[in-house]
């Protein structure tokens, strides 16, 4: 295998999701894109919602859509600890679709029912479910 390669360990609540040597990766920080390399400087950075990219030893891109959470670097591990994560692969797009057209509906209504905040926080899943799934999101 190259040498120029560090772990990625794409963790949440419900499982190990990803666990492989990457040669690069760039992920969505509440700071902006954060973009890694082999013997990274120690970091702790909090993960907002939206897409993550690694390459593959092979030079292979992927994506995986995030939705927040904590990344800290150290040792050539870059470890993600994500509330929810898939891989651009598995996502349902219809159901992201499908997230996305109920958020936005809910965010043009006016109603004081509505729970606006958590509806922004659904459209942006949907979307970044959407991107990482290599849907044109406009
Ligand atoms: P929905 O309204 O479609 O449930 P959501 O944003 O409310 O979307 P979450 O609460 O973020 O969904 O996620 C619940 C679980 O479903 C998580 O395990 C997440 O990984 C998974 N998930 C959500 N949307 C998709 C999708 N489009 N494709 C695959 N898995 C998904």
């Amino acid at each position: 295998m190259a040498d120029n390669t560090f772990m990625l360990e794409i963790v949440t609540p419900e499982e190990i999701l990803y666990k492989e040597e990457v040669q690069f990766m760039v992920a969505p920080a509440v700071e902006g894109e954060l973009g890694i390399l082999k013997n990274h400087a120690p970091l702790v950075a909090a993960l907002k919602i939206g897409v993550l990219r690694y390459q593959d030893p092979a030079g292979n891109e992927f994506r995986i859509a995030i939705s927040g959470g904590f990344m800290e670097v150290v040792d050539n591990v870059a470890r993600v600890l994500a509330e929810t994560a898939e891989h651009g692969l598995d996502i349902d797009i219809l159901r992201a679709k499908a997230a996305r057209e109920r958020a936005e509906k809910r965010l043009s209504q006016r109603d004081e029912n509505i729970n606006y905040s958590r509806a922004k926080l659904a459209l942006q899943r949907s979307i970044a479910r959407l991107k990482a799934a290599g849907e044109k999101v406009d």
